[in-house]
């Protein structure tokens, strides 16, 4: 799995410096495809089912430009100077998944923006740093929401984190937040376990509503939002990152 993930760091470390003001998100998706084609790897993004036959995922990464939470698909839009562009990239290597995310500034971002990306990242690192064998995951998802809602972010309901390993989803679901459903079904973190931890944070309402497209994810109020996902092994010291290049 870390080889999977060596190869999810590598598309994300080349897109990452594609994303300047003029280039489309298209131009990115391909060279996505390219990095990963020329690892060995297969992107487990494109074409990925829906519940309507023969239209899955349009692209090979979900490129999520400001108020577009998650899934947004690659087309001719450029970017600008100030944009968040959020790039996720699945792909499995010699059986195996890996699966990250991360949020680009481009330019000049204004101050309150730069923010919620810095907390969800945050959120993120906070989450890494508190996942052991013996802790429960609503231990974890307390900690994530607590300071995603301190900063006044809205956390994303809708969507949340998930098992992964020769699958890139698999059980159980990994919320960013506390419910009465995860309390009920809790995970218990166990030596060997790997989770795709992905906090998703909004600047306002945590609603989103998804376009007629069936994908692309929005903020309700449009206002931006941020994402940041690592695949984390629970080891016996701890969180072990598979998805940081290490
Ligand atoms: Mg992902
Ligand atoms: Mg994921």
């Amino acid at each position: 799995m870390r080889a999977a993930g060596r190869v999810v760091y590598q598309v994300l470390g080349r897109c990452r410096e594609m994303c300047r003001p003029g280039v489309t998100t298209r131009e990115i998706d391909e060279e996505a495809y390219r990095v990963f084609s020329s690892m060995g790897a297969r992107g487990l993004f494109k074409n990925y089912p829906t519940y309507k036959p023969g239209e899955g995922f349009p692209s090979n990464l979900c490129i999520s430009v400001n108020e577009v939470v998650v899934h947004g698909i690659a087309d001719d839009r450029e970017i600008a100077d100030g944009d968040i562009v959020g790039l996720d990239c699945g792909v499995q290597l010699d059986g195996w998944c890996g699966d990250s995310a991360t949020t680009v500034l481009v330019g000049d971002v204004p101050a309150d923006v730069r923010k919620l990306c810095e907390v969800t990242e945050q959120v993120l690192a906070l989450a890494i740093e508190n996942m052991r064998p013996g802790r429960r995951w609503s231990q974890v998802a307390r900690i994530m929401q607590g300071y995603a809602e301190d900063a006044g972010l809205g956390v994303v309901r809708d969507f949340v984190g998930h098992g992964i390993g020769q699958s890139m989803h698999e059980d159980p679901k990994v919320p960013n937040f506390v419910s009465p459903d995860l309390l009920r079904h809790d995970i218990e973190l166990r030596e060997g376990v790997v989770l795709a931890v992905e906090p998703m944070c909004n600047m306002g309402t945590r609603e989103v509503v998804t376009m007629a497209d069936g994908w692309t994810v929005l903020t309700a109020d449009r206002k931006p939002s941020a994402h940041y996902e690592h695949t984390v092994a629970v080891t016996a010291n701890g969180a072990d990152v598979l998805t940081d290049g290490s």
